[in-house]
C-alpha cells in the first residue's frame, strides 16, 4: 500500500511531495518542512488499524514519512516497554511515574527510531550512501541498520565521545572520523564534507524522517497508558507531562507532534508538558526559555562531562520546540548538574533496577528538581524517556570500593567449594550496625529495607507495629530506629515514651519517617526525644542513608 502524505514548508507554505533525496523546498529551498497526513481519514480507522499489528514501530505505518513499511532492515525497533516506577514514586510522593525504556531499543538508545526510519527512506530512494554527526548514540544506531541495509556511513565524531562508544561504531563498519573539536564543529565538518561529495547527510531536525521517526514515541505512550491508566476519556491517554533530557531538542519536537496528531484525531483528550532538560555546563536553551527569547545564544564550550548532550548551538530547533510548547500545553526547560545526573544514576540504578547513561540520567534529576519546586504536582502522571544504556562505565560515576574482595588461600585453587564459602562468610563476620524498621505499610518497610540494602552492611528487623517495635528493641538492641508515627495500636509517639522510660533502649537513637504534615504541637512533642525528621515521598535513597550514617558515626 503507499502511503498519502505532504509535506509542508514551514518558510513559505509550499506544500509538495516527499522524497529525502530531495531534502530542500522546491519553491524557496528552506530545509524546515514537516510531513502532514490524512488525519480526517485516519481518525476513525487508526485505533483499529493498529491493534492487529504487533507493537514496534510500523504499527504506525500510515503515519510514516515512508510509502511502506519496511521491516527487511528491521532490528525489532520501537515498542518498547513503559515502566510503572514504584520506587521513585514513592520517594518523590508521585505515584505517578512512568518510565518509557528506550534502552530496549536494538542498539540501547531512542536513536534507533531515528536510524530505522531514515535508512527506510534512503532505501525507498535508493541512496548508498550517508553523513552523519554525532555525540556518539546516533553513530552507533545508523552503524546497525546501515549495515543491514547495505549503505556506507560516514561518521563524524566529537573526540568527546568515549572511547567505548568509538569502537562500537567502528565495529558495524562505518567510516569513523574523529573531530578533535566540539560536536557542533563536528557537524560542520560533517555538512561540509557532504555538501562537497554531493552526499545525504542527517540534519537533525531539519531531516524530516528524524522528527517524524521520534513521534511514534508519542503513539506508543498513549496506547500504554491507555492500559495502564484505564480512562473514560478518549480511547488512548495522554500523561501531564513529558520529560527528556536534550542536546538539539529534536526528541521532544517529534513527541509534540506525535501528541498533537493523537489529539487532532480525538484518540487523546489533552497534548502533554513538556519537560526538556539540559546539563548545566551546556544550556543554550534554558537560558533563552527562562528570558522569554525565541532564539537560544549559543554555548561556545559546554563544560559538561556529558557528551551525549553537549550541543552548544541548537539553532531554530530551539525556536521550533518553544513554538511548539507554547502552541500546546507549554512547560518548561531547566538544567541540572552533571553532579546531580550522576547521583540519579545511582539511586535509579539501586532503587529501579535501571542502569542508564549519564544523559538518561539528567531527565530523571530534572524529574527531581521540578517535583521539589512544585512545577510537576503530585498527582500528574509523567512519562520519562529513559533515552540510552549505561555504554560506558565511565570511573567517575562508580567510585571506590564498589566490589568485595577475597583473597583465597592458594590450597583452595582447584575448586574447593567449602573452603571458598569459608572465605566468603568472613566479609560477613565484622558485627554489622542493626537497625530496625518500624511501619505499618509493607511499602514502606521495603522501600526503606531497599534503600539500607544497597549499602550492604546492615543487619534489619522489621516491626509491623509499636509492641513489635518495643520487644525488637529490647531483644534486639538496634543501633537505630526508623519509626513510623501513625500506626494502629500503638503510635510511634508512644514507642519513643517507652523506649525513653528503659534504661536499656533510651540511648538509641531514633529517626522518624512520617506520612503526616506535624502540627506545631506535635513537633514540640518530638524536639529532643528523636534525631532527625523526614517526610515520606519526601527524600531519595541516598537522603536517607546520609542520616543513617551521621547517627551509626
Ligand atoms: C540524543 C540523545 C539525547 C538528546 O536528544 P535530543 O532530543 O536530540 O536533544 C538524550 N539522551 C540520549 C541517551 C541521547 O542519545
Ligand atoms: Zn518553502
Amino acid at each position: 500500500m503507499s502511503n498519502s502524505f505532504i509535506v509542508e514548508c514551514l518558510d513559505c507554505g509550499n506544500r509538495s511531495s516527499f522524497s529525502i533525496a530531495q531534502p530542500a523546498c522546491p519553491a524557496c529551498g528552506s530545509l524546515w518542512r514537516e510531513a502532514r497526513y490524512d488525519l480526517n481519514g485516519l481518525k476513525n480507522r487508526l485505533y483499529d488499524l493498529v491493534k492487529q499489528r504487533p507493537f514496534d514501530i510500523w504499527r504506525y505505518q500510515e503515519l510514516l514519512p515512508l510509502s511502506a513499511p519496511n521491516r527487511s532492515i528491521s532490528l525489532g525497533e520501537g515498542g518498547t516497554p513503559l515502566i510503572h516506577a514504584t520506587n521513585l514514586g514513592m520517594m518523590l510522593g508521585n505515584p505517578n511515574l512512568f518510565i518509557k525504556d528506550e534502552r530496549q531499543g536494538p542498539t540501547a538508545s531512542f536513536k534507533d527510531r531515528q536510524a530505522s526510519i531514515t535508512v527506510a527512506a534512503l532505501k525507498e530512494a535508493n541512496i548508498h550512501e550517508f553523513v552523519i554527526a554525532s555525540t556518539g548514540n546516533v553513530a552507533i544506531s545508523y552503524s546497525a541498520y546501515a549495515a543491514r541495509a547495505s549503505i556506507k556511513l560516514w561518521a563524524f565524531l566529537t573526540s568527546l565521545v568515549p572511547a567505548a562508544k568509538m569502537r562500537e561504531v567502528a565495529i558495524y563498519g562505518t567510516q569513523v572520523i574523529k573531530i578533535t573539536g566540539s560536536y557542533d564543529q563536528a557537524k560542520q565538518v560533517a555538512s561540509d564534507f557532504a555538501r562537497q561529495r554531493g552526499l545525504s547527510i542527517d540534519l537533525g531536525a531539519r531531516t524530516l524522517t528524524c522528527i517524524e521517526s521520534m513521534k511514534t514515541i508519542a503513539y506508543e505512550v498513549a496506547e500504554q497508558l491507555a492500559h495502564l491508566q484505564p480512562s473514560s476519556s478518549g480511547p488512548w491517554r495522554a500523561p501531564d507531562w513529558y520529560i527528556q533530557a536534550v542536546s538539539g531538542g529534536m526528541g521532544p519536537i517529534g513527541v509534540l507532534k506525535g501528541f498533537r496528531e493523537l489529539y487532532d484525531m480525538g484518540l487523546i483528550d489533552k497534548v502533554p508538558k513538556i519537560a526538556a532538560i539540559q546539563a548545566e555546563g551546556c544550556a543554550p536553551m534554558v537560558h533563552a526559555w527562562k528570558q522569554n527569547k525565541d532564539t537560544a545564544t549559543p554555548v561556545q564550550h559546554p563544560q559538561t562531562l556529558i557528551a551525549t548532550l553537549a550541543t552548544g548551538n541548537p539553532g531554530r530547533t530551539y525556536s521550533l520546540l518553544r513554538q511548539k510548547m507554547l502552541e500546546n500545553s507549554g512547560g518548561t526547560i531547566e538544567s541540572v548538574s552533571d553532579a546531580e545526573a550522576f547521583r540519579a544514576m545511582h539511586y535509579l540504578a539501586k532503587m529501579e533496577g535501571f542502569s542508564v547513561e549519564p544523559a538518561a540520567a539528567v531527565a530523571f534529576a530534572g524529574l527531581v528538581k521540578l517535583v521539589r519546586n512544585g512545577v510537576i504536582a503530585p498527582h500528574e502522571t509523567v512519562v520519562i524517556n529513559c533515552t540510552g544504556h549505561t555504554m560506558p562505565i565511565e570511573r567517575n560515576i562508580l567510585g571506590e570500593g564498589w566490589s568485595r574482595e577475597v583473597t583465597l588461600p592458594s590450597s583452595m585453587e582447584e575448586g574447593n567449594e567449602e573452603g571458598l564459602l569459608a572465605a566468603l562468610t568472613k566479609v560477613s563476620v565484622d558485627r554489622f550496625p542493626r537497625i530496625a524498621i518500624v511501619d505499618d505499610n509493607p511499602d514502606v518497610r521495603r522501600l526503606i529495607r531497599r534503600i539500607l540494602q544497597t549499602q550492604g552492611n546492615y543487619t534489619l528487623f522489621e516491626a509491623t507495629n509499636g509492641r513489635e517495635a518495643l520487644t525488637i528493641a529490647k531483644n534486639e538492641r538496634p543501633n537505630l530506629i526508623i519509626l513510623d508515627l501513625m500506626m494502629p495500636e500503638m503510635d510511634g509517639f508512644s514507642v519513643i515514651q517507652e523506649l525513653e522510660k528503659d534504661p536499656e533502649t533510651s540511648q538509641i537513637p531514633v529517626i522518624v519517617v512520617t506520612a503526616k504534615e506535624l502540627t506545631p504541637a506535635e513537633k514540640d512533642r518530638l524536639r529532643g526525644h528523636i534525631q532527625t525528621l523526614m517526610q515520606k515521598g519526601d527524600f531519595l535513597s541516598d537522603e536517607l542513608l546520609d542520616e543513617v550514617r551521621a547517627l551509626l558515626g
